[in-house]
């Protein structure tokens, strides 16, 4: 929200008059209960004399804009803050974010959040077409083309516990997000409402399901929560394939960061735990369930990474393996710690 000016000739009555004014009709499309009004006096004034306003100048424009505006000052929760600057003469306002919570299922090929264009990160080139991203298929985009015009808002963006590479299906009980809503005009859209527009326009490449308002705090919340991932993995191997058994164990893995990620990641190594709970064949290929440790690159521990992920898929069987389809098939969650 842009901020707006105002003309200074000290502090009397017509200014609080003046400023009520300006700030009702600046904040009239916003829907919003709660509001806090904070002044920055001017810098030349002692600071005896900026306390006597804050303490005698400052609540008459409070009082004044609850009357105009209809509603009671918050200093605890805040919809708006109205920041009155007398150095500069601006009035800034500074409206907080909605929050709304759920889950989403994704089916296809799609990231999780918006990835801008690696050429020109985001600007706009010839590589991608001039939009700055590389596609607006992703989770975010899809569930923020219907929230930002809802809520009237200037923008969202997604807050995911965890994510999946763009190549995996998300499916099963979902994956729990925080989309959090920028400077909105309308604070209570019907979320029921929004969830089956949204699955009814986007059921093709992803789902949503029980939205519902949160706070701020469940972000931080969601993204400290350790969750164990049961994978399902198709598997190609070179080799032919007798015994599929022989993979089903619980495994305690060493993996160095992938030689995929190196370039965006630190070399380390990660100790994992992963349980290969059942396998069998279909036509060509190896299918099996992986249950495992939030962090583990699963992909690497099939194929085994040049070595990197010890043990992995292809060691056990004794054949080079790649998983060429991934699908998150459920969430265990666990408390965070
Ligand atoms: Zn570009």
């Amino acid at each position: 929200m842009e901020p707006i000016r105002f003309e200074f000739d000290g502090f009397n009555h017509e200014l609080i008059e003046k400023l009520c004014s300006k700030i009702s009709k600046a904040l009239e499309e916003y829907d919003f209960s709660g509001f806090l009004v904070g002044c920055t006096f001017e810098d030349y004034l002692s600071n005896e004399g900026k306390e006597i306003l804050r303490k005698e100048f400052q609540p008459l424009i409070v009082r004044r804009l609850e009357e105009s505006l209809g509603k009671k000052a918050d200093y605890l929760r805040p919809d708006i803050e109205i920041l009155i600057n007398f150095n500069q003469d601006l009035v800034y306002f500074l409206v907080h974010s909605v929050y709304v919570k759920g889950r989403y299922k994704k089916y296809a090929k799609i990231y999780q959040t918006k990835h801008y264009c690696f050429r020109c990160k985001g600007s706009g080139c010839e590589e991608c077409k001039g939009v700055g991203t590389l596609s607006n298929e992703s989770v975010e985009e899809l569930i923020s083309k219907h929230l930002i015009p809802a809520f009237d808002a200037e923008g969202a963006k997604m807050h995911g516990a965890g994510r999946e590479d763009a190549d995996v299906r998300m499916l099963g009980n979902g994956r729990e997000f925080v989309m959090q809503i920028i400077s909105p005009k309308k604070r209570s859209v019907d979320l029921k409402w929004l969830e089956a527009k949204i699955n009814n326009c986007e059921k093709e490449k992803i789902e949503v399901f029980g939205l519902e308002y949160c706070e701020k705090d469940y972000v931080v919340h969601i993204k400290s929560k350790k969750s164990r991932k049961v994978y399902r993995a198709k598997v190609v191997c070179e080799g032919p394939l007798e015994k599929t058994d022989i993979v089903i164990g619980k495994y305690e893995i060493k993996q160095r960061t992938p030689l995929r990620v190196l370039r965006r990641r630190p070399d380390l190594v990660r100790k994992k735990k992963a349980e290969v709970r059942s396998a069998h064949i279909e036509g060509n290929s190896l299918i099996i369930e992986i249950v495992a440790d939030s962090g583990l690159y699963v992909k690497e521990f099939i194929s085994g990474d040049n070595l990197r992920t010890k043990p992995s898929i292809s060691e056990i069987i004794g054949t080079k393996c790649e998983c060429v389809e991934l699908d998150v098939i459920e969430i265990i969650e666990q408390e965070s710690d």
